[in-house]
């Protein structure tokens, strides 16, 4: 839990922060959010998490703040919670009127919020984990970090009662991503993951990842892969800020390779492991 919040230009308790009931976020979930982690009081990847931040307020219309106005947001939320390690949370609605219509019916002011929790530092090779398969539900503007994420909540819930880290999503048998991840598979020295376009969110750390298999010279084929190709992948992991390179050993009751940490994702993770060291030196 952050000491400090920001909201609207404030600096408050987290229990002090209050939006309206007319705020668009809370009747539509007209509003978008992102998340951002810091090592060591210093921001990973911040011009690409602004950058995303930028894009999806452009894609929905909701006026944008100038690169300076977040940098200085993040800077003040690592001083005043004193911070190493964590992951901010940064969200913005189209704003409040007080009147429920489903288009604005005047100018509003954006509701910006922003907070910082705790991230544990990690330098380990995970234990492979247990994903379940499910019908991507969702809809069709995945690649927008919305804050609509019914969808992606419904999915967590059947993983977590199936004992699984993550729901894997799949469109007609194709898979697209996780409910807060990107999937990346490894079949005969070939990484393959899905590429960029409405059906995903285009993760940082997928993004990241893929850089680093392209300096360490690994084959990468940014296609998806199917779930009936599932029984002969070699390898399996998924990524995203908080977990970074996480191993998957088994989908259903589908052992992945040998269900260990297989080569290339263990060559990745500590390649990801050695950027970030370089981030901090
Ligand atoms: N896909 C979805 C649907 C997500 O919610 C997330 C995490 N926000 C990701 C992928 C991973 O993105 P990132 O690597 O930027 O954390």
């Amino acid at each position: 839990m952050s000491d400090l919040v920001y909201l609207n230009g404030e600096w408050l308790a987290p229990e002090q922060a209050k939006v309206s009931v007319f705020d668009r976020g809370f009747l539509f979930a007209d509003g978008i959010y992102e998340v951002m982690p810091i090592y060591q009081g210093r921001p990973f990847l911040a011009t690409q998490h602004l950058a995303r931040l930028h894009r999806s307020l452009a894609a929905i219309a909701i006026p944008d703040q100038p690169d300076e106005f977040w940098q200085s947001l993040v800077a003040e939320l690592i001083e005043r919670n004193g911070l190493q390690n964590g992951l901010i949370y940064f969200q913005v609605t189209r704003g409040a009127e007080t009147k429920r219509s489903h288009l604005p019916q005047g100018p509003i002011t954006p509701t910006i919020f922003a907070s910082i929790s705790p991230l544990e530092l990690h330098w380990d090779i995970p234990k492979p984990a247990k994903a379940v398969l499910c019908e991507d539900i969702r809809w069709l503007r995945c690649d927008i970090k919305s804050i609509s994420l019914l969808g992606n909540i419904v999915l967590k819930q059947y993983a977590q009662q199936h004992h699984a880290i993550e729901p894997m999503l799949h469109r007609d048998g194709v898979v697209t991503e996780g409910a807060s991840s990107n999937y990346f598979a490894v079949k005969d020295g070939v990484l393959y993951t899905a590429p960029t376009n409405h059906l995903i969110l285009p993760g940082i750390t997928r993004m990241w990842v893929l850089q680093l298999a392209h300096q360490l010279k690994l084959t990468v084929r940014e296609e998806p892969f199917h779930i009936s190709e599932l029984a002969q992948l070699d390898e399996l992991f998924l990524t995203s800020s908080s977990r970074e390179v996480q191993p998957i050993g088994q989908i259903d009751d589908i052992i992945i390779g040998n269900g260990r940490c297989g080569p290339l994702t263990q060559q990745l993770i500590e390649a990801f492991h050695a950027s970030k060291r370089a981030h901090l030196a």
